[in-house]
């Protein structure tokens, strides 16, 4: 302990500090500073630390902190610059104490600012951070006084011109009577690297960005089980479909998916998935154009520490993920082809080899991929490698679309029903009668996908404990005029009373039936604003039925009865 280190008069400081109430502002020298509870700043401090962690606050606050004594550093020469450098350098603990941070009491200070040589400690009573903190998560593990130490930090790096790193032996948050720091160049800090992080640009983004892609790969892998009865369907073309992704869910083999959008491709790589020996193994999904092109060869292949700039830790790519597993690759025809090339070298090799790696490592995938355009136009026109799609062409399904599976819709809708119901909480006598028609003659351009929305969207709109009726799931669409409902709210379909006194108005008008056909459909084409599956489900027909009667009514057509 130096006996001599005794602290000069703090007048000099005190004078900076003005308050001005008509303007709104307090002033230390030129740096407007703020009046603040410490119970906010606590309670900010407990938040962050909740919502990013504890390791994660400690980085932003010890950078506040930094700020803080990067700042009051140019008081020190300002107010005394004459005098000598321990009474210079004191400035920074006086000013300490007159913000209120703690009362600070120097036990050694040894600075030779030309040398870059500085060795000190200091001992804090009464920090506020201590207190903030055991108030917040009672007694720490570590030392806790963040913001406070990024100050010391701060303000003694900038004074002597080089990062000088302090660290709190001892801390009140911890249960010690008072807080204990010594601080000296990072350099001679045996951990002192490990520590240079606390003062670098947060990369808290990064950190997000890799977790979320956890939780990504998580949920993919703990989605619902195929025995849920995911895949659904007893007509002959997907049956087909199912008994070839049986088949090959018994070998290792690499298998395409095609089909048009919504037809349910990742449904059978999960179900292929789950009926192979690597069920047990993860399943990761990756969808090549959700991905920016600039991302996808990191995001599939992995990244070493420092490949690019921002690569600042080293970090797994999705085939490493599914190791043992599955790869789910869907709308592969988006790949670009750089990463084409190195998804071809994994087949042949699998060996993968993340970006700026020096070498390879072996992965144990089963590769599904997926596609909805036409993989070997896309290869006539340049834009996907003829090699690879050999490779990946090994073993293709077709997923049949939904317009080709009438007979499976209702059994789909039933088992959507269900699972929304359970979903949103609700209960439902099923689907109405006209309900279920207007799902048949639905035209699907949106597949499975889309009845999976509509019947969501049924369920969500239909009233507890009633139907779902036609206009729950289409509520945009403007229904047809139609029978009333029976006692159970049921639609039942036969001639009312009404439909009678139409038909025998028609017949007393003498309009021609061809005629009142014509009008009658372009009216709903009308309503519909000229979209023919709208106006074809008004009419109960399907759209090619609709688009063939429309022609047939138009003059000179030459088709007519
Ligand atoms: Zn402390």
């Amino acid at each position: 302990m130096n006996d001599a280190l005794t602290y000069p008069s703090d007048s000099d400081l005190r004078r900076l500090l003005r308050f001005e109430p008509d303007s709104g502002a307090i002033w230390l020298g030129e740096r407007r500073m703020l009046l603040l509870h410490t119970a906010a700043l606590a309670a900010l401090r407990q938040d962050l630390i909740r919502s990013v962690g504890g390791e994660h606050a400690r980085r932003l606050l010890t950078r506040m902190g930094y700020a803080c004594g990067l700042h009051d550093a140019g008081f020190a020469r300002q107010t005394r610059g004459g005098k000598g450098l321990e009474d210079m350098f004191l400035v920074g603990p006086q000013l300490h104490m007159l913000e209120g941070a703690a009362r600070v009491t120097p036990v050694r200070l040894k600075a030779d600012i030309e040398a870059g040589q500085f060795d000190g400690a200091f001992r804090w009573d009464d920090s506020w951070e201590a207190h903030a903190h055991r108030t917040a998560f009672g007694i720490a593990d570590e030392p806790s006084c963040w913001t406070l130490l990024g100050y010391a930090s701060g303000y003694t790096s900038a004074f002597m011109g080089r990062l000088i790193l302090f660290k709190e032996t001892h801390c009140a948050a911890c249960g010690d009577e008072h807080c204990l720091i010594e601080g000296r160049p990072i350099d001679e800090w045996p951990d002192g690297d490990a520590h240079r992080h606390y003062f670098e640009d947060d990369s808290l983004l990064d950190t997000i960005d890799a977790l979320s892609q956890q939780v990504e790969a998580l949920k993919t892998t703990l989605s619902p089980p195929v025995s849920g009865g995911m895949l659904v369907g007893q007509s002959p073309a997907f049956r087909a479909a199912h008994e070839l992704m049986r088949r090959a869910a018994a070998t290792q083999v690499t298998v395409l998916l095609t089909g048009e959008t919504g037809v349910g491709k990742e449904r059978f790589a999960r179900a292929l998935h789950a009926h192979s020996d690597r069920a047990q193994g993860p399943f990761v999904a990756v969808n090549c154009a959700a991905l920016p092109t600039e991302l996808i060869e990191a995001e599939l292949f992995g990244v070493e520490k420092g490949a690019f700039t921002g690569a600042h830790a080293s970090r797994a790519g999705r085939f490493e993920r599914a190791d043992g597993g599955t790869l789910f690759l869907d709308e592969v025809g988006d790949l670009p082809l750089p990463a084409q090339a190195k998804l071809l070298r994994v087949l042949q090799d699998g060996e993968i080899e993340r970006l700026g790696a020096e070498t390879g490592r072996q992965v144990n995938v089963r590769l599904v991929a997926a596609t909805n355009v036409d993989l070997l136009g896309a290869v006539e026109r340049g834009l996907f490698r003829r090699d690879l799609l050999y490779r990946l062409n090994v073993y293709p399904i077709c997923i049949p679309p939904l317009r080709e599976r009438i007979g499976d819709i209702e059994a789909l809708a039933g088992h959507l029903l269900t699972r929304f119901t359970a979903v949103h909480n609700k209960r439902l006598a099923g689907f109405g009668d006209r309900a279920l028609q207007t799902l048949l003659h639905h035209d699907w351009p949106g597949n499975v996908r889309e009845l999976e929305n509509l019947v969501e969207r049924g369920v969500i709109l239909a009233p507890q404990g009633g139907f779902v009726e036609a206009e729950h799931l289409f509520p945009n669409q403007p229904t047809p005029p139609h029978d009333s409902p029976d006692g159970q709210g049921r639609l039942a379909r036969q001639s009312s009373d009404s439909e009678l006194a139409l038909c025998e108005r028609i017949l007393e008008s003498r309009t021609p039936i061809a005629e009142l056909e014509a009008m009658v459909l372009n009216l709903a084409v009308e309503r519909s604003a000229g979209n023919l599956a709208g106006a074809a489900r008004l009419l109960g027909m399907t759209r090619a039925q609709l688009a063939y009667r429309l022609k047939r009514n138009q003059p000179g057509s030459g088709d007519d009865d």
